[in-house]
C-alpha cells in the first residue's frame, strides 16, 4: 500500500474541504473499526456533508486508482466498511436529512445516513409505520440498512429492508449518477450488494399504517424440541405473529447472569411472540398463541399488553448479544438460515457439535423466519479450542446448506464470509457477479476485495 498521492488529497480538499478530511491516528483508529472486531486501518477518512461531494469523490479516486469504502455507522458483522489495503473511507453519517414524508403516498424519502431509529420515531409521529428493525437500530443507517438488506424481529411479518425500498439515487462506482425510479431490477441489483456496486445517497421507502396495538407472550419451553413444535405450530395457523424470536438454554444462563437475574430451570428454551393489529384482531388472537403454548409444554407464561410491561418481556432477548460476548474473547457469530421445517434438525446439530467439540454455542434469532445466530464462542490465545471451534464452524456450515439453508440471514458477507461463499454458490454465479462488478467498476475503487473471492487467473 503506496502513500495517497498529493494531489489526490488536494482534490479531495478541495471538494470537501479542509477540516472534512481526518487524518488523525485517533480517527484513522476509530473508522478501523466494524463489529467484528478485526481492525484494518484507512490511510484517510472523508466526511462527505452534502450527497453534491460523492460523484466529484469517485471520480477523483478512480482517476487515481484508489479505494473508497463507504460507511454508515459501521456496526456491520461482516468487514464491509473496513479498507482492505488501504484507501479511503467514505463517511456518510453527516447526509442524515430525512427529505420528506408523504402521508397520502405512504412514503419516505431520506439521505442514507439517516438513523433507522430515528426515521421511525418520526413517521410514528403521524401514524405511520417503517417496520425494518435491525437490533442495531438505533445506532445503524439506512444506508447501511440498504446495502446489506438489514432484517430484524418483525421480517417474520413485514420482511426486510428490501421489501420496504421503493427506489435509490446512487452515485455508480465512476461517480454517474442513477435514480432507480420505477425500475425495480437496478434497485435490486443494488440492494445488498454492501457498497461494492453503487453509493446509496437517497433512498424512496413506503410506509405502513401503525399498527394500533401489540401484545407481546413470551413463554419458557422445558426443551428445545418442544420450542420448536410450538414455533411450527404457530407459523401453521396462520396467526402471522410480527415476531418470533428464539434464545436457547445457553443463551438464557448468558443472559441471565448479565442481567444478575437466577437462571431458568434445566434446558429450558425461550421463546417471545409479539402480535400486533387492530385491537380486536390481538385481543383475538391471544387466546390461540396461548393455547398452542399450554398445548406444547410451556412451563412458564407471561402475557403483556402495556408498552412498559412488553419492554420488560423482551429484555432478555435485547440482553441477547451483548451478554454471550463475555463468555469469551472471540465470538465466532453465524447468522444462518435454515427452511423453517428444518429448524428443530438445525438446532439438534448444533447441541451436537457443542457437546462434541466442548465448546460454547449460544444460539438465538428469528424462529419465525429460520434465522439463527449462532455463536461459536472460544478464546484464539488456546489454540486447542480455537481449533475446535474452527472444525465446528466448518461443520455448521456445512449442515446448513445441508439443510436447504443459507450461510448469511442478513449480516452480509464482507469479508468475514468470503472464504465460505463458494460453498453456497457455484462458480458460474460468482464469475457473473464478478463480470458484473468489472462492468460497473473496472478500475475495482469501489469497496475492492470483498464479497466476490478474486477469480484465481
Ligand atoms: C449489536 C448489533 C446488532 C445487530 N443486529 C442486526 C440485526 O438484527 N439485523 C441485521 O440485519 N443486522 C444487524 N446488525 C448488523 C448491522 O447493524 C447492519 O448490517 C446494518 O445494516 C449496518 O448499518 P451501518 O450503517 O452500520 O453500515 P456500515 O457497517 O457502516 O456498512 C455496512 C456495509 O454497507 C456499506 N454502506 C454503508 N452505507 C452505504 C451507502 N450509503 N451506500 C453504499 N454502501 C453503503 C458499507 O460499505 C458496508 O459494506 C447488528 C450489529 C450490531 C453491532
Amino acid at each position: 500500500m503506496g502513500k495517497l498521492p498529493p494531489a489526490f488529497i488536494r482534490g479531495l480538499r478541495r471538494i470537501v474541504g479542509r477540516k472534512n478530511l481526518l487524518q488523525k491516528p485517533t480517527d484513522l483508529f476509530a473508522h478501523s473499526y466494524d463489529a467484528t472486531n478485526k481492525p484494518l486501518q484507512p490511510q484517510l477518512v472523508v466526511r462527505v456533508t452534502d450527497r453534491g461531494q460523492v460523484p466529484p469523490i469517485l471520480r477523483l479516486a478512480n482517476f487515481f486508482k484508489i479505494p473508497i469504502v463507504p460507511r454508515g455507522a459501521g456496526t456491520g458483522f461482516t468487514g464491509g466498511s473496513l479498507t482492505v489495503r488501504g484507501g479511503v473511507v467514505l463517511l456518510l453519517d453527516r447526509l442524515n436529512r430525512i427529505l420528506g414524508i408523504d402521508e397520502t403516498r405512504r412514503e419516505a424519502v431520506v439521505e442514507p445516513g439517516v438513523v433507522t431509529e430515528d426515521l421511525q420515531r418520526a413517521v410514528e409521529k403521524i401514524g405511520l409505520f417503517y417496520p425494518p428493525d435491525p437490533a442495531s437500530q438505533d445506532v445503524s443507517t439506512l444506508g447501511g440498512n440498504f446495502s446489506e438488506n438489514a432484517g430484524g424481529p418483525r421480517g417474520v411479518r413485514y420482511g426486510v429492508t428490501g421489501d420496504w425500498v421503493k427506489s435509490v439515487l446512487a452515485a455508480l462506482p465512476d461517480g454517474t449518477l442513477v435514480d432507480s425510479g420505477e425500475d425495480p431490477a437496478l434497485t435490486q441489483l443494488l440492494l445488498a450488494s454492501e457498497g461494492t456496486l453503487g453509493v446509496a445517497l437517497e433512498l424512496r421507502l413506503h410506509l405502513a399504517k401503525f399498527p394500533p396495538d401489540t401484545a407481546t407472550v413470551r413463554a419458557l419451553f422445558p426443551d428445545t424440541a418442544k420450542a420448536c413444535d410450538a414455533v411450527t405450530e404457530i407459523l401453521s395457523s396462520g396467526l402471522a405473529p410480527s415476531k418470533l424470536e428464539f434464545m436457547d438454554a445457553e443463551t438464557l444462563r448468558c443472559v441471565s447472569r448479565y442481567l444478575g437475574e437466577p437462571p431458568p430451570p434445566g434446558d429450558s428454551t425461550l421463546l417471545l411472540v409479539e402480535l400486533d393489529g387492530s385491537p380486536g384482531e390481538v385481543g383475538d388472537n391471544l387466546p390461540a398463541v396461548r393455547g398452542i403454548y399450554e398445548r406444547r409444554g410451556a412451563v412458564e407464561l407471561s402475557v403483556a399488553r402495556e408498552a412498559a410491561e412488553q419492554e420488560k418481556l423482551w429484555a432478555m432477548r435485547r440482553a441477547g448479544s451483548p451478554a454471550v460476548a463475555r463468555l469469551k474473547p472471540l465470538k465466532i457469530n453465524e447468522d444462518v438460515v435454515v427452511p423453517r421445517g428444518a429448524l428443530p434438525r438445525m438446532v439438534e446439530t448444533i447441541e451436537e457439535l457443542r457437546h462434541r467439540y466442548n465448546l460454547s454455542i449460544p444460539v438465538f434469532g428469528h424462529a419465525g423466519d429460520g434465522n439463527l445466530h449462532v455463536n461459536v464462542m472460544c478464546d484464539p490465545a488456546d489454540s486447542g479450542e480455537h481449533a475446535r471451534a474452527r472444525k465446528a464452524l466448518d461443520e455448521l456450515l456445512a449442515a446448513v446448506l445441508a439443510l436447504g439453508g443459507t450461510l448469511s440471514g442478513e449480516h452480509g458477507v464482507g469479508l468475514s464470509k468470503q472464504p465460505f461463499i463458494g460453498r453456497e454458490l457455484p462458480e458460474s454465479v460468482i464469475e457473473l457477479s464478478r463480470r458484473v462488478k468489472r462492468r460497473l467498476d473496472p478500475r475495482n475503487v469501489l469497496n475492492p476485495a470483498k464479497i466476490i473471492p478474486p477469480s484465481e487467473e
